[in-house]
């Protein structure tokens, strides 16, 4: 089997989003959890027959550099091993990383690998840094990024823990990421349409410039950013360009129509909702589900003094789970309930606590017969995932905008396990029993497609 598009993702919710707008655009896709370090198995293989693209969720976006690096060049290697044809190197839309990288030293080594291996290949010499995603206020003009309406540097990522970004000229940011030289798109060039694009990349290329940020104001500019770079071997930017790319693939026939990309198996097996979210979106989505449905909350000081707690919330959710459920446990909770169980434990021990419960919670009650899983918040996820041993997840249908349904296959199991992984603010506040509704089960097909 050959893909068509191979991603790397800097974070894992990141990763979802792109690989929900490539199944949207017309991909069957997969997500990997990681770089595969073995052999596949025999699920992994089957699973990824008839796959179109496969994004790798790293945590790259701001761990070392050297690290970043690494295991961004070990997932190229895997996705070119697959027949991959073009790479994505996928980062946030607000192009989220600091002064050492990790966007340019990653794009770099990505180039460097490439232009060794592909150097008959157009392309493989630049790339193209294309961030924007308009539907979602995120625009880049002369070179300058967009928040809504407010610069970047002045849209509250100025006071980002981890990537503070205090530099809306991502030309100026980027250069103080790589050693090249860096060049620019500009809207005028857009405007003017797809052959002045190539013009300006391919002048830009005649004088060695390696890395060039595109502006981009609306889909317009997208599509024809997407018509412009579909055959280079590298391009880079937010989940925005990956929703007009599949359509170019098409153009050029390297992908043929696909009817249902987002099809999954039938989905059997009880209903369960996890969420350690306390995110404003989730703690609306828990006062909603519990107005109709059981819950059980969790507290993360209860959880501190003994097993009993957590043996509670195993015997609440078996009971409700019998008849099929959805049930809810939640650790979700009002920020001064939060900080107070965070002044008595510590924030590492409480946030460590509610994740190794609900890790607990969903690898017994899914070995029990859960089929149906919603996880609420993105590290509780990440929580909730490794518990379960997952490493691979079957792109489905968009829930809400940013999270779709997915199925991941486990040993032992002829249905795959059904899993939708929402970050805290995303969803409407219906979301956790409209998830329910619009997944197609055995024995009920027909959906409501969103
Ligand atoms: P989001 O996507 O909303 O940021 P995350 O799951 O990424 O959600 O982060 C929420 C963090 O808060 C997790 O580490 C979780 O364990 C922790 N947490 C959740 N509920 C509580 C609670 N009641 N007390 C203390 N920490 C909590």
């Amino acid at each position: 089997m050959s893909i068509v598009l191979g991603a790397i993702a800097d974070d894992f919710t990141g990763a979802t989003d792109l690989a929900n707008n490539l199944v949207r655009g017309g991909m069957r896709c997969i997500q990997m959890i990681g770089v595969p370090d073995t052999a596949l198995t025999p699920e992994q293989t089957e699973a990824l027959k008839g796959v179109d693209a496969v994004v790798v969720a790293l945590k790259s976006r701001s761990c070392p550099v050297d690290d970043a690096v690494t295991d961004s060049l070990a997932a190229l290697d895997w996705l070119k091993a697959q027949g991959a044809r073009q790479v994505f190197f996928k980062y946030c839309s607000t192009f989220d990383s600091t002064d050492r990288g990790n966007i340019g030293p990653v794009s770099d080594a990505l180039l460097e690998r490439l232009r060794a291996t592909e150097t008959a290949r157009l392309g493989a010499t630049q790339t193209v840094m294309v961030p924007a995603f308009p539907v979602n206020g995120r625009t880049v003009y002369q070179g300058h990024l967009f928040v809504g309406d407010r610069l970047l540097n002045d849209s509250g990522m100025e006071h980002h823990p981890l990537t503070p970004m205090g530099d809306a000229d991502l030309v100026r940011v980027l250069s103080r990421q790589t050693p090249h030289r860096v060049g620019l798109v500009p809207r005028p060039v857009l405007a003017r349409g797809v052959a002045a694009t190539r013009a300006q990349l391919g002048a830009l290329n005649d004088q060695g410039i390696r890395h060039v940020i595109c502006d981009t104001l609306d889909e317009g500019d997208l599509e024809v950013l997407a018509e412009a770079v579909a055959e280079m071997s590298l391009v880079t930017g937010g989940s925005g360009l990956g929703q007009d790319l599949p359509a170019q693939y098409r153009r050029l026939g390297w992908l043929g129509e696909v009817t249902e990309p987002g099809r999954l198996a039938p989905a059997s097996g009880a209903a369960l909702v996890l969420s350690g979210s306390c995110s404003r979106a989730t703690l609306g989505q828990v006062d909603h589900f519990l107005a109709t449905h059981p819950g059980f909350a969790l507290d993360s000081l209860a959880l501190a003094k003994s097993d009993d707690h957590l043996e509670s919330a195993l015997a609440f959710a078996r009971g409700k789970l019998a008849d099929g459920g959805p049930v809810l446990v939640y650790a979700s909770a009002e920020p001064q309930r939060v900080k107070a169980a965070q002044q008595t434990l510590g924030t590492e021990r409480a946030g460590r606590l509610v994740e190794e419960a609900l890790g607990t919670l969903a690898s017994t009650l899914v070995a029990e017969g859960v089929g149906r899983l919603i996880v609420a918040g993105g590290e509780s996820s990440g929580a909730v995932v490794s518990a379960l041993g997952i490493r691979q997840l079957r792109i489905g249908e968009q829930i809400d905008p940013g999270v779709p349904w997915t199925q991941a296959p486990l040993p032992g199991r002829e249905v795959p396990l059904s899993l939708a992984l929402k970050s805290g603010n995303f969803g409407g506040e219906a979301f956790f029993t409209r998830a329910f509704e619009v997944l197609p089960t055995a024995g009920r097909e027909d959906h409501e497609p969103s």
